[in-house]
């Protein structure tokens, strides 16, 4: 047996053709090189599943959180504490967690905080995924849920029990954008019920919560805080108690990000300012000019005097609201929605939101879909509408292609 990954050949006859091999020699011992004294520009990426621990006195310091180090990538490893750090510094929270995806995160929190007969007040207009997980959390486990509007928070008032263990909303609701006043759901909250808020389609660009009240806040960083449609990952920063406890609900229920997705994140954030600022200002070209176009019936968007939460939005959005864009198209009897994606081409139908390139849902069958009938109009969910997630490409080329599609389908 040869243990050389190389193979000896007639040319490199291999250490083994000048006489025994030292026996300490195997390549499962080697790969890492020799040090350096220079360190590289972009971190590494720590893939590795356990860290080795020079001796028993560094474990115990490294267990009791007197030194910083990693024992074994299900509870810690670099790029996972990076990016967690990376989130804390970006929100203005004490402290951040990496979860394998959003649902990870929003999982993680509904299980650290809430408990048998606990009580927790939900937004009525939650990711749809959040939702079936609330309501697995009630049937399984006796939570009792209260759903509530997030634009009135006087609602609060009357909810409120001695067993609410947290509220939970989302800073902008998909697919009709409804915005949230953090700051007015925070005065309504007594310091033992935490705020938590889910701030994917907004990101620390645009909003920062927790500097507006909310204990914890949380992102599917597979969206815009990656950006390139290529991860899967969720991110938690907040008040530092709360994300220890976070922490080890990851540990103990699986649910920590795998390295590498983390190190893209990090890559991805790089460029988050820049992103957020173009997505924003091409999206608010694109509501305005659209929503006149005769093939649209009615267009969402929060900084448009006709949205309901236009007040709310320009105080706290003055630069946009994020890259999402809700059209119900018009002539509902030709099933507008059908023609609309068989002639954009060249606009993916692509269930998520937040890629580099622009891409349109179709909420009714998509995140939608596990609602009745009812349930979906009750929320003002109809067939018609399509929700566009407007990606980097020029908003001249957007422009044209939109305009196109909706010049045919009238
Ligand atoms: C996508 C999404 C989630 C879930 O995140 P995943 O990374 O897909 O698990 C949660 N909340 C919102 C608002 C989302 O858009």
């Amino acid at each position: 047996m040869n243990d050389d990954p190389a193979g000896p050949s007639p040319e490199n006859p291999g250490p083994q053709a000048s006489g025994r091999r030292d026996s300490r020699i195997h390549p499962a011992r080697m790969g890492h090189p020799a040090g350096s004294v220079t360190r590289p520009g972009a971190p590494p990426i720590y893939q590795t599943a356990a860290f080795d621990v020079p001796d028993l006195e560094v474990l115990d310091a490294i267990s009791s959180g007197t030194v910083i180090g990693d024992i074994y990538t299900r509870d810690s490893n670099p790029n996972h504490r990076a990016l967690a750090e990376t989130i804390a510094l970006l929100e203005g929270a004490e402290s951040g967690a990496v979860f394998a995806s959003g649902m990870g995160a929003a999982a993680g929190i509904f299980l650290t905080l809430a408990g048998q007969n606990d009580h927790v007040i939900l937004s009525r207009s939650l990711y749809g995924k959040t939702m079936q997980l609330a309501a697995e959390m009630q049937q399984k486990y006796g939570l009792e849920i209260s759903w509530f509007d997030p634009t009135n928070p006087e609602q609060l008032r009357v909810l409120l029990k001695s067993r609410t263990r947290f509220v939970l909303v989302e800073t902008v609701s998909n697919p009709l954008l409804n915005v949230a006043d953090i700051s007015a759901l925070a005065e309504e909250l007594p310091d033992s019920v935490p705020l938590i808020v889910d701030a994917t389609f907004t990101t620390p660009e645009l909003v920062r919560p927790c500097l507006l009240g909310a204990s914890l806040v949380f992102h599917s960083a597979s969206k815009y805080l990656n950006g390139h449609g290529d991860v899967m990952l969720g991110v938690a920063a907040g008040r530092a108690e709360l994300i220890r406890k976070l922490r080890d609900t990851a540990s103990l229920f699986g649910q920590n990000a795998g390295p590498f997705e983390s190190w893209l994140c990090q890559r991805g954030l790089r460029t988050l300012g820049l992103r957020m600022r173009q997505i924003c200002e091409t999206t608010n070209v694109l509501a305005r000019q659209l929503r006149s176009h005769p093939a649209v019936r009615k267009l969402y968007h929060p900084l448009l005097p006709d949205h309901p939460s236009y007040p709310t939005a320009s105080r706290l959005y003055p630069r946009g609201t994020g890259g999402i864009l809700t059209v119900e198209l018009a002539g509902s009897q030709n099933d507008p929605v059908r023609q609309f994606m068989k002639l954009a081409d060249t606009i993916p139908f692509s269930p998520t939101l937040a890629d580099a390139r622009t891409t349109i849902s179709h909420p009714a069958t998509t995140s939608h879909r596990f609602l009745s009938d009812a349930e979906r109009l009750s929320l003002g969910i109809t067939r018609d509408l399509i929700r566009i997630s407007v990606g980097l490409e020029s908003v001249d080329q957007l422009l044209e292609e939109f305009v196109s599609v909706l010049d045919q389908i009238h």
